[in-house]
C-alpha cells in the first residue's frame, strides 16, 4: 500500500524526481526541425536561448530525473498540494462517481506554472544567466517566472498579449511586485512585433506573437536567455509533479482513478497530472482514461491537423511535429486566455496521435456554469481555464449517474480564479457569449502550415 509513498517522495512527501513520460513511450515522439534547415534540431541550436541543463531535459529518455534540493526546498512552501474529494460537488450532482480533484491554486503565483518556473530560474541562475524574456497570455505564466526570477535574482522581461494586457491590470501589478517589467505585445521594442503593428496598429496580440518578441529579444542578447511556460518536454517534465503527488495521495485514500481530466491550452497541466499515470498503463498497470478538455474557439487537438509547424508568428522557433490551428491563427480574445495558444505540446500530440488520450471542446458558458457549481460546493473560485476540467468531469460524473456506476474521477483544479473576477461579472451580467473562431481565417492559417521533408 505504502510502496509508492516510500519510494517516490522525500521527507516533506514532495517527490525526488520528475517522471519522464518517453521512456515509457511505445514509439518515440518525432524530433523536432531546424527553422532554418528543416533538418533535425541539434541539441547546440538551442544554446542561444536555454541554459544546457534543460536542454538535456528536452531531449532525454530516462524514466527519472531528480528534483534539485533547492528547487524541493521552494516547492516546500505548496507542495504537496491537497488532494481534495469533492464529496459537497457529488452530492449536489447526486451521482456516485468519487470524485477528486487536485489543487494547484495553493501556490503563490495561484496555479500550477510555478512548478516549472522555479526549476527554469534555478538552472538560468547555476548557468549565470541574469535576465529572461518570455512572453504570457493573460499573466499566469509571467507573474509565475516573475516570481521565481525574484528568488533566484533574475531580471525578468515579458512580453504580455495586448488583450490581456489590458482586460487584466492586476496580473501585471503582481509581475510587477514581483520585480519584472512588463510590455503590451504586440510591442515597438522589436522587428517582429513592429512588422504586426505596421500591418494591423490595434493588433489585440496573440501568443504566437508575443513568444516572436521574447525569442527575438533573448537572441539578441548573450546575458538574456528565454523561458516558455508549457508545450516544451521540460515544462511537462517539471509538471509531473502534479501527478507523482497524486498516485501518493490516492494510495493513501487507497482509491484510483478510473478518470483523469485536465484541461488543456499548451498541454502542461494535462500532461503534469496524466502522463505519470499513463507511464503506470504502458508498464502493464491498470488503464485510465485520459481527457483532455479544450476551448471550442481554439480546438487545437479536435479540429488541428498533426503536423509540423513553428510555435510563433515570426518563426523564429523550431518546428514541432504536434496538433496546431496554423502559427498565424489568432483566437477570439474569450477568457480563459491560458487556452488560446494555436499548437499543442509535441507530447500531448504524439500520445493523442497513438490513441492514449481523447480530447473534447466545451464552449464557455457551460463552463462558467460548472465552475460557478464548483465554487458553490466545495468554496473554491476556479481560473476559467479549469472550468473546462470542471466541465469535462462533471459530464463523466453525469454519465456515471446515468449508467448507475461508480467510478474514481480525478481531475486537476490547476489554478484560483481570484485575477479573473471581471469574467464572472460579466458572466453574471449575461455579457459572455459563445464565440465561434472565424472559419475563413483557420483556412488561411493552415494553408500557410510550413511543408517539410520527410524525416
Ligand atoms: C497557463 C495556464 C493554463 C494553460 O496551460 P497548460 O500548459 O495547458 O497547462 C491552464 N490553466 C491555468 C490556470 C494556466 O495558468
Amino acid at each position: 500500500m505504502t510502496q509508492t509513498v516510500k519510494y517516490l517522495l522525500d521527507e516533506s512527501r514532495i517527490p525526488k524526481f520528475w517522471y519522464n513520460l518517453v521512456a515509457d513511450l511505445p514509439v518515440p515522439p518525432p524530433p523536432p526541425l531546424h527553422p532554418g534547415t528543416l533538418q533535425p534540431l541539434g541539441p547546440d541550436d538551442l544554446t542561444p536561448l536555454f541554459p544546457v541543463s534543460l536542454i538535456q531535459q528536452e531531449v532525454a529518455t530516462e524514466r527519472e530525473i531528480e528534483i534539485p534540493k533547492p528547487v524541493r526546498e521552494i516547492y516546500r512552501q505548496w507542495r504537496p498540494s491537497p488532494l481534495y474529494r469533492a464529496r459537497r460537488l457529488e452530492q449536489a450532482l447526486d451521482t456516485p462517481a468519487r470524485i477528486y480533484y487536485k489543487y494547484e491554486g495553493v501556490s503563490p503565483a495561484g496555479s500550477h506554472k510555478p512548478n516549472t518556473a522555479v526549476p527554469q530560474a534555478f538552472y538560468n541562475r547555476e548557468a549565470g544567466i541574469r535576465r529572461i524574456a518570455t512572453e504570457t497570455g493573460a499573466g499566469q505564466w509571467g507573474s509565475s517566472l516573475a516570481f521565481a526570477g525574484a528568488l533566484f535574482g533574475i531580471e525578468v522581461e515579458i512580453f504580455m498579449v495586448r488583450v490581456s494586457y489590458n482586460q487584466k491590470p492586476y496580473r501585471r501589478a503582481l509581475m510587477e511586485t514581483w520585480g519584472a517589467t512588463c510590455t503590451a505585445s504586440p510591442s515597438e521594442q522589436t522587428a517582429a512585433g513592429r512588422a504586426i503593428l505596421a500591418q494591423r496598429p490595434d493588433h489585440p496580440g496573440s501568443l504566437g506573437i508575443a513568444i516572436s518578441e521574447a525569442v527575438e529579444v533573448a537572441a539578441q542578447r548573450d546575458d538574456t536567455n528565454y523561458a516558455l511556460g508549457s508545450v516544451l518536454n521540460h515544462v511537462l517534465l517539471h509538471q509531473t509533479v502534479i501527478g507523482l503527488e497524486a498516485l501518493a495521495q490516492l494510495e493513501m485514500a487507497d482509491d484510483y482513478p478510473d478518470i483523469i481530466v485536465g484541461c488543456t491550452g499548451g498541454g502542461s497541466n494535462f500532461a503534469g497530472i496524466a502522463f505519470p499515470f499513463l507511464g503506470a498503463q504502458l508498464r502493464g498497470g491498470r488503464k485510465v482514461q485520459l481527457i483532455a478538455v479544450e476551448p471550442a474557439a481554439c480546438p487545437t487537438l479536435t479540429r488541428g491537423p498533426y503536423a509540423y509547424d513553428f510555435g510563433d508568428t515570426a518563426h523564429l522557433t523550431p518546428l514541432t511535429k504536434m496538433h496546431t490551428l496554423g502559427s498565424t491563427f489568432t483566437p477570439p480574445g474569450f477568457h480563459a486566455g491560458g487556452l488560446r495558444y494555436h499548437g499543442m505540446a509535441p507530447l500531448v500530440s504524439h500520445v493523442k496521435q497513438l490513441g492514449l488520450i481523447e480530447a473534447r471542446a466545451y464552449h464557455q458558458l457551460t463552463c462558467f456554469e460548472a465552475g460557478v457549481l464548483l465554487a458553490r460546493t466545495e468554496g473554491i473560485l476556479p481560473a476559467p481555464e479549469a472550468n473546462h476540467a470542471i466541465r469535462g468531469a462533471i459530464d463523466e460524473a453525469l454519465r456515471c449517474k446515468e449508467e448507475g456506476v461508480s467510478r474514481a474521477i480525478l481531475f486537476n483544479l490547476c489554478g484560483h480564479g481570484h485575477f479573473d473576477m471581471q469574467a464572472y461579472m460579466d458572466y453574471f451580467a449575461d455579457k459572455l457569449t459563445d464565440q465561434a473562431y472565424d472559419e475563413a481565417e483557420l483556412a488561411m492559417a493552415l494553408a500557410g502550415l510550413p511543408s517539410v521533408p520527410a524525416v
